[in-house]
Protein backbone atom coordinates (compact mmCIF):
# COMPACT_ATOMS: atom_id res chain seq x y z
CA UNK A 1 0.00 0.00 0.00
CA UNK A 2 1.36 3.32 -0.76
CA UNK A 3 0.64 6.61 1.20
CA UNK A 4 0.14 9.90 -0.40
CA UNK A 5 3.08 11.93 -1.17
CA UNK A 6 1.47 15.77 -0.92
CA UNK A 7 2.58 18.63 -3.28
CA UNK A 8 3.25 21.53 -1.19
CA UNK A 9 4.44 19.81 1.15
CA UNK A 10 7.91 19.49 2.84
CA UNK A 11 9.36 16.13 3.81
CA UNK A 12 12.26 15.71 6.05
CA UNK A 13 13.67 12.71 5.24
CA UNK A 14 16.23 10.43 6.72
CA UNK A 15 18.12 8.98 4.36
CA UNK A 16 20.26 6.98 6.61
CA UNK A 17 24.03 6.66 7.32
CA UNK A 18 25.18 5.58 3.68
CA UNK A 19 24.14 2.31 3.01
CA UNK A 20 21.01 2.73 0.49
CA UNK A 21 19.17 -0.39 1.73
CA UNK A 22 19.35 1.73 5.63
CA UNK A 23 16.76 4.26 3.77
CA UNK A 24 13.25 3.25 5.10
CA UNK A 25 10.22 2.49 3.33
CA UNK A 26 8.36 5.75 3.97
CA UNK A 27 11.11 7.87 2.99
CA UNK A 28 11.89 5.83 -0.49
CA UNK A 29 8.09 6.17 -0.90
CA UNK A 30 8.65 10.39 -0.75
CA UNK A 31 11.78 10.41 -2.55
CA UNK A 32 10.55 8.52 -5.31
CA UNK A 33 7.56 10.43 -5.67
CA UNK A 34 9.41 13.85 -5.27
CA UNK A 35 9.05 17.06 -6.84
CA UNK A 36 12.12 18.47 -5.47
CA UNK A 37 15.11 16.93 -3.84
CA UNK A 38 17.00 18.80 -1.41
CA UNK A 39 20.10 16.83 -0.16
CA UNK A 40 23.34 17.04 0.89
CA UNK A 41 27.00 15.09 0.85
CA UNK A 42 25.98 12.54 3.72
CA UNK A 43 23.12 11.12 2.16
CA UNK A 44 24.48 8.51 -0.52
CA UNK A 45 24.17 9.80 -4.28
CA UNK A 46 23.15 6.54 -5.57
CA UNK A 47 19.89 7.43 -3.46
CA UNK A 48 19.16 10.31 -6.15
CA UNK A 49 18.45 7.75 -8.88
CA UNK A 50 15.59 6.72 -7.23
CA UNK A 51 14.47 10.37 -7.89
CA UNK A 52 12.35 10.94 -10.90
CA UNK A 53 14.27 12.17 -13.69
CA UNK A 54 12.21 15.07 -14.05
CA UNK A 55 12.53 15.93 -10.06
CA UNK A 56 14.51 19.13 -9.41
CA UNK A 57 17.54 18.22 -7.42
CA UNK A 58 19.41 20.68 -5.20
CA UNK A 59 22.58 19.98 -3.85
CA UNK A 60 23.48 22.06 -0.77
CA UNK A 61 26.52 20.18 -0.75
CA UNK A 62 27.46 20.74 3.03
CA UNK A 63 31.13 19.62 4.52
CA UNK A 64 32.85 21.17 7.35
CA UNK A 65 33.62 24.84 7.93
CA UNK A 66 32.54 25.03 4.16
CA UNK A 67 28.79 25.81 3.95
CA UNK A 68 27.93 25.55 -0.19
CA UNK A 69 24.66 26.92 1.08
CA UNK A 70 23.93 28.65 4.66
CA UNK A 71 21.62 26.67 6.79
CA UNK A 72 19.54 30.26 6.17
CA UNK A 73 19.19 29.35 2.21
CA UNK A 74 18.40 25.85 3.02
CA UNK A 75 15.63 26.62 5.16
CA UNK A 76 14.63 29.08 2.45
CA UNK A 77 14.85 26.76 -0.50
CA UNK A 78 12.64 24.22 1.19
CA UNK A 79 10.19 26.85 1.67
CA UNK A 80 10.18 28.22 -1.56
CA UNK A 81 10.03 24.27 -3.22
CA UNK A 82 7.16 23.94 -1.38
CA UNK A 83 5.32 27.36 -1.98
CA UNK A 84 5.80 26.91 -5.86
CA UNK A 85 3.61 23.58 -5.42
CA UNK A 86 6.04 20.87 -5.37
CA UNK A 87 6.22 17.90 -3.41
CA UNK A 88 9.81 18.54 -1.59
CA UNK A 89 12.18 15.54 -0.06
CA UNK A 90 14.84 17.50 1.90
CA UNK A 91 16.94 14.28 2.39
CA UNK A 92 19.40 14.42 5.40
CA UNK A 93 22.11 12.08 6.23
CA UNK A 94 20.93 9.88 9.28
CA UNK A 95 18.07 11.13 11.33
CA UNK A 96 17.19 14.76 10.25
CA UNK A 97 16.43 15.39 14.49
CA UNK A 98 19.97 14.11 15.31
CA UNK A 99 22.14 16.46 14.95
CA UNK A 100 20.76 17.40 11.84
CA UNK A 101 19.12 20.58 12.23
CA UNK A 102 16.07 19.35 11.48
CA UNK A 103 14.35 21.01 14.11
CA UNK A 104 15.44 24.27 12.37
CA UNK A 105 13.96 23.69 8.93
CA UNK A 106 10.32 22.50 10.40
CA UNK A 107 10.41 25.54 12.40
CA UNK A 108 10.73 27.35 9.14
CA UNK A 109 8.54 25.33 7.57
CA UNK A 110 6.03 26.59 10.53
CA UNK A 111 6.54 30.23 10.25
CA UNK A 112 6.07 30.38 6.92
CA UNK A 113 3.02 28.18 7.00
CA UNK A 114 4.36 24.99 4.76
CA UNK A 115 2.90 21.61 6.08
CA UNK A 116 5.60 19.50 7.06
CA UNK A 117 6.31 15.92 7.89
CA UNK A 118 9.28 14.07 9.56
CA UNK A 119 10.52 10.83 8.27
CA UNK A 120 12.98 9.52 11.08
CA UNK A 121 16.24 7.72 9.42
CA UNK A 122 18.56 5.24 10.78
CA UNK A 123 21.26 7.50 12.70
CA UNK A 124 24.62 7.16 12.23
CA UNK A 125 25.19 7.40 15.66
CA UNK A 126 23.54 3.81 15.84
CA UNK A 127 24.49 2.12 12.71
CA UNK A 128 28.42 2.92 12.48
CA UNK A 129 29.05 1.25 15.42
CA UNK A 130 26.20 -1.79 14.34
CA UNK A 131 28.54 -1.92 11.29
CA UNK A 132 31.82 -1.91 13.18
CA UNK A 133 30.00 -4.80 15.14
CA UNK A 134 29.70 -2.99 18.23
CA UNK A 135 26.37 -2.72 19.71
CA UNK A 136 25.75 0.33 22.01
CA UNK A 137 24.30 -1.25 24.87
CA UNK A 138 24.79 -4.69 26.32
CA UNK A 139 23.94 -7.17 28.61
CA UNK A 140 26.05 -6.69 31.91
CA UNK A 141 28.38 -4.21 29.83
CA UNK A 142 26.98 -1.28 28.84
CA UNK A 143 23.02 -0.28 30.03
CA UNK A 144 23.16 3.10 28.47
CA UNK A 145 24.39 5.40 25.78
CA UNK A 146 24.32 8.75 25.01
CA UNK A 147 25.04 10.45 21.83
CA UNK A 148 26.76 13.67 22.11
CA UNK A 149 28.13 16.37 19.71
CA UNK A 150 32.09 16.59 19.56
CA UNK A 151 32.00 19.82 17.92
CA UNK A 152 29.61 22.43 20.14
CA UNK A 153 28.97 25.55 18.24
CA UNK A 154 32.00 27.39 18.27
CA UNK A 155 30.81 30.62 19.20
CA UNK A 156 29.80 28.92 22.65
CA UNK A 157 32.10 30.11 25.41
CA UNK A 158 34.34 26.77 26.24
CA UNK A 159 32.45 26.72 29.66
CA UNK A 160 28.98 25.21 28.73
CA UNK A 161 30.09 21.94 28.05
CA UNK A 162 29.28 19.72 31.28
CA UNK A 163 32.31 17.55 31.28
CA UNK A 164 31.64 15.67 34.47
CA UNK A 165 27.92 15.01 33.39
CA UNK A 166 29.26 13.96 30.02
CA UNK A 167 31.90 11.40 31.53
CA UNK A 168 29.28 9.67 33.78
CA UNK A 169 26.21 10.23 31.39
CA UNK A 170 26.08 7.02 30.27
CA UNK A 171 28.39 3.51 30.13
CA UNK A 172 28.50 3.87 26.05
CA UNK A 173 29.15 7.47 24.83
CA UNK A 174 28.85 8.53 21.42
CA UNK A 175 30.24 11.55 20.08
CA UNK A 176 29.26 13.33 16.56
CA UNK A 177 31.60 15.32 14.42
CA UNK A 178 34.33 14.75 17.40
CA UNK A 179 37.10 13.83 15.10
CA UNK A 180 38.66 17.37 15.50
CA UNK A 181 37.99 17.29 19.19
CA UNK A 182 39.21 13.96 19.85
CA UNK A 183 42.58 14.96 22.19
CA UNK A 184 40.59 17.13 23.99
CA UNK A 185 37.08 15.15 24.51
CA UNK A 186 39.44 11.93 25.73
CA UNK A 187 41.83 14.32 27.94
CA UNK A 188 38.41 15.54 29.87
CA UNK A 189 37.19 12.38 30.01
CA UNK A 190 40.04 10.87 31.44
CA UNK A 191 39.64 14.06 33.62
CA UNK A 192 36.55 13.38 34.49
CA UNK A 193 37.08 9.60 36.01
CA UNK A 194 36.96 7.40 32.80
CA UNK A 195 39.60 4.85 32.70
CA UNK A 196 42.60 5.42 30.29
CA UNK A 197 41.95 1.98 29.15
CA UNK A 198 38.65 2.10 28.24
CA UNK A 199 37.83 0.84 25.04
CA UNK A 200 37.34 3.49 22.01
CA UNK A 201 36.52 2.99 18.35
CA UNK A 202 36.00 5.63 15.87
CA UNK A 203 34.25 4.63 12.80
CA UNK A 204 34.80 6.94 9.41
CA UNK A 205 32.10 6.63 6.77
CA UNK A 206 29.92 4.36 8.76
CA UNK A 207 27.83 1.47 6.08
CA UNK A 208 29.85 2.77 2.78
CA UNK A 209 31.85 0.45 1.27
CA UNK A 210 34.58 2.69 1.96
CA UNK A 211 33.91 2.64 5.66
CA UNK A 212 36.85 2.48 7.96
CA UNK A 213 37.65 1.90 12.15
CA UNK A 214 40.72 2.88 13.80
CA UNK A 215 40.66 1.02 17.74
CA UNK A 216 42.44 2.09 20.42
CA UNK A 217 41.92 3.05 24.23
CA UNK A 218 40.64 7.13 25.52
CA UNK A 219 44.62 7.37 25.92
CA UNK A 220 45.78 5.99 22.94
CA UNK A 221 43.18 7.04 20.74
CA UNK A 222 43.41 10.58 19.82
CA UNK A 223 47.16 9.60 18.32
CA UNK A 224 45.97 6.74 16.44
CA UNK A 225 43.54 8.80 14.72
CA UNK A 226 45.85 11.29 13.76
CA UNK A 227 48.50 8.79 12.44
CA UNK A 228 45.79 7.33 10.74
CA UNK A 229 44.70 9.95 8.72
CA UNK A 230 41.09 9.36 9.33
CA UNK A 231 38.73 12.46 8.19
CA UNK A 232 34.96 13.45 9.22
CA UNK A 233 32.54 11.99 8.62
CA UNK A 234 33.01 10.03 11.28
CA UNK A 235 32.25 8.43 14.81
CA UNK A 236 33.60 7.80 18.13
CA UNK A 237 32.13 5.14 20.49
CA UNK A 238 33.67 5.15 24.33
CA UNK A 239 32.98 2.52 26.34
CA UNK A 240 33.24 -1.26 27.11
CA UNK A 241 31.33 -2.47 24.29
CA UNK A 242 33.77 -1.08 21.43
CA UNK A 243 36.04 -4.25 22.32
CA UNK A 244 33.38 -6.32 21.01
CA UNK A 245 34.07 -5.55 17.43
CA UNK A 246 37.47 -7.73 17.92
CA UNK A 247 34.17 -10.90 17.98
CA UNK A 248 31.23 -9.12 15.85
CA UNK A 249 32.89 -7.30 13.06
CA UNK A 250 31.22 -8.38 10.13
CA UNK A 251 30.46 -5.72 7.46
CA UNK A 252 34.53 -4.56 7.05
CA UNK A 253 35.02 -8.67 7.09
CA UNK A 254 33.14 -9.13 3.69
CA UNK A 255 34.83 -11.02 0.88
CA UNK A 256 34.75 -8.47 -1.43
CA UNK A 257 34.54 -5.36 0.87
CA UNK A 258 35.97 -2.06 0.34
CA UNK A 259 37.04 -3.11 -3.62
CA UNK A 260 35.53 -0.77 -6.27
CA UNK A 261 34.40 -2.09 -9.23
CA UNK A 262 33.17 -1.28 -12.46
CA UNK A 263 29.92 -2.48 -13.75
CA UNK A 264 29.47 -2.17 -17.83
CA UNK A 265 26.03 -3.26 -18.64
CA UNK A 266 23.22 -1.87 -19.74
CA UNK A 267 21.45 1.11 -17.37
CA UNK A 268 18.79 -1.25 -16.82
CA UNK A 269 20.50 -4.45 -16.67
CA UNK A 270 23.20 -2.85 -14.27
CA UNK A 271 21.18 -3.08 -11.13
CA UNK A 272 21.48 -6.73 -10.99
CA UNK A 273 25.39 -7.05 -10.48
CA UNK A 274 25.36 -3.99 -8.72
CA UNK A 275 23.00 -5.67 -6.02
CA UNK A 276 25.23 -8.74 -5.65
CA UNK A 277 28.47 -6.85 -5.76
CA UNK A 278 27.45 -4.30 -2.60
CA UNK A 279 26.07 -7.58 -0.85
CA UNK A 280 29.51 -9.03 -0.58
CA UNK A 281 30.87 -5.73 0.18
CA UNK A 282 32.21 -4.04 -2.93
CA UNK A 283 31.82 -0.79 -3.82
CA UNK A 284 29.76 -1.03 -7.36
CA UNK A 285 30.83 1.81 -10.18
CA UNK A 286 28.36 1.84 -12.48
CA UNK A 287 29.43 2.87 -15.90
CA UNK A 288 26.04 1.97 -18.44
CA UNK A 289 27.97 1.62 -21.42
CA UNK A 290 24.96 0.19 -23.69
CA UNK A 291 21.29 1.57 -23.75
CA UNK A 292 18.58 -0.66 -25.29
CA UNK A 293 16.34 0.59 -28.05
CA UNK A 294 13.26 -1.34 -28.30
CA UNK A 295 12.28 -1.95 -31.83
CA UNK A 296 8.44 -1.27 -32.32
CA UNK A 297 7.37 -5.11 -33.27
CA UNK A 298 3.88 -5.09 -32.94
CA UNK A 299 2.81 -5.78 -36.14
CA UNK A 300 5.39 -8.89 -36.22
CA UNK A 301 4.17 -9.90 -32.71
CA UNK A 302 0.66 -9.70 -33.63
CA UNK A 303 1.09 -12.28 -36.34
CA UNK A 304 2.56 -14.76 -33.98
CA UNK A 305 -0.21 -14.02 -32.22
CA UNK A 306 -2.85 -14.53 -34.43
CA UNK A 307 -1.10 -17.59 -35.75
CA UNK A 308 -0.87 -18.81 -32.45
CA UNK A 309 2.57 -19.80 -32.63
CA UNK A 310 3.22 -22.42 -35.01
CA UNK A 311 7.58 -22.65 -33.81
CA UNK A 312 8.61 -25.95 -31.91
CA UNK A 313 10.66 -23.59 -30.60
CA UNK A 314 11.71 -19.92 -29.02
CA UNK A 315 14.90 -19.57 -28.02
CA UNK A 316 16.07 -16.64 -26.11
CA UNK A 317 19.74 -15.08 -25.75
CA UNK A 318 19.84 -12.40 -23.45
CA UNK A 319 17.12 -11.75 -20.47
CA UNK A 320 16.62 -8.20 -22.75
CA UNK A 321 14.97 -10.46 -25.06
CA UNK A 322 12.89 -12.24 -22.81
CA UNK A 323 11.45 -9.33 -20.98
CA UNK A 324 11.10 -7.29 -24.27
CA UNK A 325 9.43 -10.24 -25.78
CA UNK A 326 6.76 -10.43 -22.97
CA UNK A 327 5.96 -6.81 -23.03
CA UNK A 328 5.65 -7.21 -26.84
CA UNK A 329 3.34 -10.18 -25.60
CA UNK A 330 1.43 -8.05 -23.08
CA UNK A 331 1.09 -4.90 -25.50
CA UNK A 332 -0.83 -7.46 -28.26
CA UNK A 333 -2.83 -8.83 -25.45
CA UNK A 334 -1.26 -11.73 -24.67
CA UNK A 335 0.54 -14.05 -22.22
CA UNK A 336 2.89 -16.93 -21.61
CA UNK A 337 0.24 -19.15 -22.84
CA UNK A 338 1.20 -18.59 -26.27
CA UNK A 339 4.27 -20.68 -26.04
CA UNK A 340 2.11 -23.51 -24.33
CA UNK A 341 2.58 -25.85 -27.41
CA UNK A 342 6.36 -24.63 -27.67
CA UNK A 343 9.75 -25.71 -26.07
CA UNK A 344 11.78 -23.00 -24.83
CA UNK A 345 15.67 -22.37 -25.05
CA UNK A 346 17.23 -20.31 -23.03
CA UNK A 347 21.37 -19.45 -23.73
CA UNK A 348 22.70 -18.58 -20.48
CA UNK A 349 21.94 -19.08 -16.90
CA UNK A 350 21.01 -15.34 -16.03
CA UNK A 351 18.57 -15.63 -19.49
CA UNK A 352 16.58 -19.17 -17.76
CA UNK A 353 16.58 -16.84 -14.78
CA UNK A 354 14.85 -14.29 -16.64
CA UNK A 355 12.34 -16.60 -18.29
CA UNK A 356 11.39 -17.78 -14.61
CA UNK A 357 10.35 -14.52 -13.56
CA UNK A 358 7.63 -14.69 -16.18
CA UNK A 359 6.64 -18.01 -15.26
CA UNK A 360 8.32 -20.42 -17.45
CA UNK A 361 11.02 -22.95 -16.94
CA UNK A 362 13.35 -23.46 -19.37
CA UNK A 363 13.72 -27.06 -22.14
CA UNK A 364 16.97 -26.56 -22.84
CA UNK A 365 19.76 -24.41 -21.67
CA UNK A 366 23.45 -25.38 -22.73
CA UNK A 367 26.43 -26.08 -20.96
CA UNK A 368 27.68 -22.84 -21.89
CA UNK A 369 27.07 -19.00 -22.23
CA UNK A 370 27.21 -19.95 -26.03
CA UNK A 371 24.58 -19.51 -28.74
CA UNK A 372 26.28 -21.94 -31.19
CA UNK A 373 26.64 -24.28 -28.31
CA UNK A 374 22.91 -24.25 -28.09
CA UNK A 375 23.13 -25.15 -31.95
CA UNK A 376 25.20 -28.23 -31.25
CA UNK A 377 23.61 -29.54 -28.13
CA UNK A 378 19.88 -29.43 -28.59
CA UNK A 379 18.35 -32.67 -29.20
CA UNK A 380 17.26 -33.39 -33.27
CA UNK A 381 16.70 -29.94 -34.92
CA UNK A 382 16.00 -31.27 -38.31
CA UNK A 383 12.69 -30.19 -39.82
CA UNK A 384 12.00 -28.66 -36.80
CA UNK A 385 10.99 -24.20 -36.37
CA UNK A 386 12.93 -22.27 -34.44
CA UNK A 387 11.98 -18.73 -33.10
CA UNK A 388 14.72 -16.79 -32.19
CA UNK A 389 13.60 -12.88 -30.63
CA UNK A 390 16.59 -11.37 -29.80
CA UNK A 391 18.99 -8.27 -30.40
CA UNK A 392 19.10 -6.89 -34.00
CA UNK A 393 22.58 -7.25 -34.07
CA UNK A 394 22.75 -10.64 -32.09
CA UNK A 395 25.77 -13.07 -33.19
CA UNK A 396 25.11 -15.30 -36.31
CA UNK A 397 26.46 -17.99 -34.90
CA UNK A 398 23.06 -20.06 -33.05
CA UNK A 399 20.89 -19.65 -36.63
CA UNK A 400 23.59 -20.35 -38.98
CA UNK A 401 23.97 -24.01 -36.79
CA UNK A 402 20.57 -24.38 -36.83
CA UNK A 403 20.40 -23.93 -40.11
CA UNK A 404 23.41 -26.39 -40.85
CA UNK A 405 21.30 -29.24 -38.86
CA UNK A 406 18.32 -28.80 -40.43
CA UNK A 407 16.51 -26.77 -38.58
CA UNK A 408 14.58 -23.55 -40.17
CA UNK A 409 15.32 -20.43 -38.15
CA UNK A 410 12.91 -17.36 -37.75
CA UNK A 411 14.97 -13.96 -36.49
CA UNK A 412 12.67 -11.49 -34.33
CA UNK A 413 14.62 -8.61 -33.81
CA UNK A 414 13.29 -7.01 -30.25
CA UNK A 415 16.17 -4.62 -29.67
CA UNK A 416 18.98 -2.32 -30.82
CA UNK A 417 22.02 -1.79 -28.28
CA UNK A 418 23.36 1.37 -28.63
CA UNK A 419 26.31 3.33 -27.09
CA UNK A 420 25.62 5.20 -23.92
CA UNK A 421 27.78 7.72 -23.24
CA UNK A 422 26.49 9.38 -20.85
CA UNK A 423 28.48 8.46 -17.12
CA UNK A 424 32.23 8.10 -19.21
CA UNK A 425 33.83 10.98 -17.86
CA UNK A 426 33.38 10.83 -14.32
CA UNK A 427 34.04 7.23 -14.62
CA UNK A 428 37.17 7.58 -16.43
CA UNK A 429 38.28 10.29 -13.35
CA UNK A 430 37.57 7.28 -11.14
CA UNK A 431 40.23 5.63 -13.14
CA UNK A 432 43.38 8.33 -13.26
CA UNK A 433 42.49 8.81 -8.99
CA UNK A 434 43.78 5.02 -8.94
CA UNK A 435 39.73 4.11 -7.59
CA UNK A 436 38.85 1.03 -9.52
CA UNK A 437 40.05 -2.48 -8.30
CA UNK A 438 38.24 -4.15 -11.33
CA UNK A 439 35.86 -3.93 -14.16
CA UNK A 440 32.90 -6.65 -15.60
CA UNK A 441 33.01 -7.41 -18.66
CA UNK A 442 29.01 -9.70 -18.80
CA UNK A 443 29.11 -9.75 -22.90
CA UNK A 444 31.20 -9.20 -26.21
CA UNK A 445 29.58 -6.26 -26.76
CA UNK A 446 30.27 -4.24 -23.39
CA UNK A 447 33.74 -5.20 -23.95
CA UNK A 448 33.48 -3.56 -27.52
CA UNK A 449 31.72 -0.29 -25.96
CA UNK A 450 34.46 0.19 -23.24
CA UNK A 451 37.20 0.81 -25.10
CA UNK A 452 35.06 2.97 -27.89
CA UNK A 453 34.08 4.66 -24.48
CA UNK A 454 37.49 4.70 -22.26
CA UNK A 455 40.30 3.81 -24.59
CA UNK A 456 42.97 5.53 -22.85
CA UNK A 457 42.32 4.42 -19.49
CA UNK A 458 45.09 2.59 -18.01
CA UNK A 459 44.61 -0.52 -16.43
CA UNK A 460 47.39 -2.08 -15.66
CA UNK A 461 47.07 -3.74 -12.04
CA UNK A 462 43.12 -3.79 -12.11
CA UNK A 463 41.76 -7.19 -12.19
CA UNK A 464 39.65 -7.15 -15.59
CA UNK A 465 36.54 -10.03 -15.28
CA UNK A 466 34.74 -12.21 -18.20
CA UNK A 467 31.53 -13.27 -17.64
CA UNK A 468 32.19 -16.26 -20.10
CA UNK A 469 34.98 -17.41 -22.59
CA UNK A 470 33.32 -15.77 -25.51
CA UNK A 471 33.79 -12.39 -23.99
CA UNK A 472 37.06 -13.66 -22.80
CA UNK A 473 37.87 -14.32 -26.38
CA UNK A 474 36.27 -10.75 -27.15
CA UNK A 475 38.69 -8.75 -24.49
CA UNK A 476 41.82 -11.19 -25.91
CA UNK A 477 40.86 -9.63 -29.54
CA UNK A 478 40.85 -6.14 -28.11
CA UNK A 479 43.92 -6.54 -26.42
CA UNK A 480 42.37 -7.27 -22.37
CA UNK A 481 43.60 -10.03 -21.14
CA UNK A 482 41.08 -11.59 -18.56
CA UNK A 483 41.99 -11.98 -15.17
CA UNK A 484 39.60 -14.04 -14.14
CA UNK A 485 36.76 -15.81 -16.09
CA UNK A 486 33.46 -16.84 -14.12
CA UNK A 487 32.54 -20.95 -14.09
CA UNK A 488 29.13 -20.43 -15.63
CA UNK A 489 27.35 -17.54 -16.78
CA UNK A 490 25.92 -16.12 -13.95
CA UNK A 491 26.02 -13.08 -12.84
CA UNK A 492 26.66 -14.79 -9.44
CA UNK A 493 29.63 -16.69 -10.47
CA UNK A 494 31.18 -13.53 -11.91
CA UNK A 495 31.05 -12.08 -8.56
CA UNK A 496 32.27 -15.46 -6.89
CA UNK A 497 35.03 -15.47 -9.45
CA UNK A 498 36.21 -12.13 -7.94
CA UNK A 499 35.79 -13.16 -4.54
CA UNK A 500 38.59 -16.13 -5.23
CA UNK A 501 40.73 -13.94 -7.03
CA UNK A 502 41.22 -11.33 -3.97
CA UNK A 503 40.77 -14.05 -1.00
CA UNK A 504 44.53 -14.98 -0.83
CA UNK A 505 45.06 -10.67 0.03
CA UNK A 506 41.85 -11.02 2.57
N1 LIG B 1 21.70 13.37 11.28
C1 LIG B 1 22.93 12.62 11.20
C2 LIG B 1 24.08 13.33 11.88
C3 LIG B 1 24.45 14.62 11.21
S1 LIG B 1 25.77 15.44 12.00
C4 LIG B 1 22.71 11.23 11.77
O1 LIG B 1 21.68 10.97 12.40
O2 LIG B 1 23.54 10.36 11.55
C5 LIG B 1 27.12 14.93 11.01
C6 LIG B 1 27.95 13.92 11.74
O3 LIG B 1 27.31 12.67 11.72
C7 LIG B 1 29.31 13.65 11.14
O4 LIG B 1 30.27 14.61 11.51
C8 LIG B 1 29.64 12.31 11.73
O5 LIG B 1 30.06 12.43 13.06
C9 LIG B 1 28.29 11.65 11.74
N2 LIG B 1 28.05 10.80 10.59
C10 LIG B 1 27.09 10.89 9.67
N3 LIG B 1 27.14 9.86 8.80
C11 LIG B 1 28.16 9.08 9.22
C12 LIG B 1 28.71 7.84 8.77
N4 LIG B 1 28.21 7.21 7.70
N5 LIG B 1 29.74 7.32 9.45
C13 LIG B 1 30.25 7.94 10.52
N6 LIG B 1 29.78 9.11 10.98
C14 LIG B 1 28.74 9.66 10.35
Amino acid sequence: MARPVRQGTAYLVGAGPGDPGLLTVRGREILVAADAVIYDRLANPTLLGLARPDAVLIDVGKTPGRHAMTQEEINAAIVEQARLGRSVCRLKGGDPFVFGRGGEEALECLAASVPFEIVPGVTSSIAAAAYAGIPVTHRNVATSFAVITGHENPDKPETQVDWAGIAHGADTLVFLMGIGNLAEITAQLIRHGRAADTPVAVVQWGTWTRQRVVEGTLSTIAQLVADSGLKPPAVTIVGAVAALRERLAWWDRKPLFGRRVVVTRSRTQASDLTDLLTDVGAEAIELPVIAIAARDVAEAVGRLVAAGLPHDWVVFASSNAVDLFFAALAAAGADARLLAGSKVGAVGASTAEALARHGLRADFVPTSFSGEDFAKQVGSPEGLRFLFPGAAAASDDMPRELRARGAEVELLPLYDTVPDPSDGAAVARRFADGEVDAVTFTSSSTVRLFRELLPDVDLSGICLAAIGPRTADTMRELGLEPTVVAATSRLSALVEALSDWWQPAG
